[in-house]
């Protein structure tokens, strides 16, 4: 029998480490079942939670270790990778991710194998070479995959406290108990601030199978309530949006998720609220057209203030997601900002302060944005500084040239102030999420 372990680095530093599932790596731990049963042997290396000096005393000895990374884990999953290979050498070490697929040359030289592309196909490909010690040093999958051919992801893989947990959802429905799910893969948007890899249409799940799964995770767990991870959870193509929620209403849970800012009919706002949902993050960003413009958002600051409206005239939360620091922010952009939120009225405000995440356009292309002196510490960036951790101070990855494409920037110091005195205000007016 061969013993794969899946291992999740330490993430001691994170305010919530348990908050969203491992979805990924569930996953494709349950493709591995579903096709070669009992010949595995199956488990997660959970180290969240834990810190770097303690993560030695909690790694088993298994033969093989897949890793899934993105830029913010990199030096914390190399750590676990070198301390794995010291105390088991035998053993073999395989990373994918968002991480991965941005610098190829590093992680081979890394890690033995890496997987370049989603994993759903050459997880399997890369066990059966395993078993015919076969293992190629790369695995590449290009072709976008039919994400219904895979049943949904088994959690029991997990401990039942990482899985549920209540206070995912606000207000009356807080105590409900809750988990994360993700029903669709993709994004046919390219924000210039963005890491998304998955860009190009996005695939969705079939009604059958989000309802498939909201039923097993209501059985199964209790669950009663559901945080989407979907990049679009209120899709805005209607021929998709209407069964996806209504899938998701039959089940009868309630659910919160993220939307874009624009093109959501106030129909769907409405079917939204039938189906359960109780909350909405909105990625307006910046309250500033230019900027707006500058991280090619492509929505109307009018349609977002309209979608607003609708959320709330159907009951339904509004959460903006802003960010401070983007390229072109004026000077009085917490004023601005301020009169926006009086306008739309959100019921909370997610204020993140910007970070030039490896992978979008802004750190592909930093000079075209007036950026200059990147920080390479990718394990210290951090974007949600609200909440990320309670001890972080706010602190900038980067600075602006005095002069931009844009005309004259604002200092590191000054960008830091106005997020400072922004976020005090929504603490004051009881509207920091
Ligand atoms: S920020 Fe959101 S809408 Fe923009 S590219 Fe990323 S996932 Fe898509």
């Amino acid at each position: 029998m061969l013993h794969i372990g899946f291992v999740l680095p330490p993430d001691a530093g994170n305010f919530k480490p348990f908050r969203s599932q491992p979805l990924t790596s569930l996953y494709l731990l349950t493709i591995l079942e579903e096709k070669f049963g009992d010949r595995l042997d199956l488990s997660v290396i959970d180290l969240r939670g834990i810190s770097r000096e303690n993560a030695r005393y909690y790694l088993p000895e298994r033969d093989v270790y897949f890793y899934t990374l993105m830029s913010q884990e990199y030096r914390n999953v190399c750590e676990v990778k070198d301390l794995l290979c010291s105390i088991y050498p035998k053993t073999v070490h395989v990373a994918g991710g968002v991480h991965v697929n941005l610098f190829q040359e590093d992680s081979a030289k890394q890690f033995d194998s890496i997987v370049l592309g989603e994993g759903d196909e050459t997880v399997v490909e890369i066990v059966k070479d395993i078993l015919n010690a076969e293992l190629k040093p790369v695995y590449q999958s290009s072709e976008p995959v039919d994400i219904n051919r895979y049943p949904c992801p088994d959690r029991k893989y997990i401990p039942l406290p990482a899985i549920v947990e209540t206070g995912l959802l606000a207000g009356e429905n807080m105590d409900l108990p809750g988990t994360s799910v993700l029903f669709s893969r993709g994004c046919p948007f390219r924000c210039s601030f963005c890491a998304n890899v998955n860009f190009g249409p996005t695939r969705f799940r079939t009604p059958e199978l989000i309802e498939q799964e909201i039923e097993y995770l209501k059985k199964d767990y209790n669950v009663k309530a559901l945080a989407l991870k979907d990049d679009n959870a209120i899709p805005t193509n209607e021929r998709i949006a209407r069964p996806f929620l209504e899938a998701i209403g039959r089940t009868q849970v309630k659910w919160r998720g993220q939307s874009r800012a624009n093109g959501i009919s106030a129909d769907m706002v409405k079917l939204a609220a039938e189906a359960g949902c109780t909350d909405i993050g909105i990625g307006i960003e910046s309250v500033w057209p230019e900027t707006l413009k500058l991280i090619n958002k492509k929505i109307k600051l009018e349609e977002a203030k309209q979608y607003i409206k609708a959320l709330r005239k159907y009951g339904i939360g509004a959460r903006l997601h802003l960010i401070f620091g983007l390229p072109g922010e004026p000077q009085d952009i917490v004023g601005r900002t301020l009169e926006f939120i009086e306008e739309s009225e959100p019921s909370s405000v997610l204020l993140n302060l910007f970070c030039p995440l490896p992978g979008s356009d802004i750190a592909t292309n930093p000079k075209s944005y007036g950026i200059r002196n990147v920080s390479p510490d990718w394990h210290d960036y951090r974007n949600l500084y609200a909440r990320f951790d309670e001890e972080e101070q706010p602190h900038m990855w980067f600075e602006y040239e005095e002069t931009t494409p844009w005309g004259n920037s604002m200092s590191s110091e000054r960008i830091i102030g106005n997020y400072s005195e922004l976020q005090a205000i929504l603490r004051e007016r009881n509207l920091n999420f």
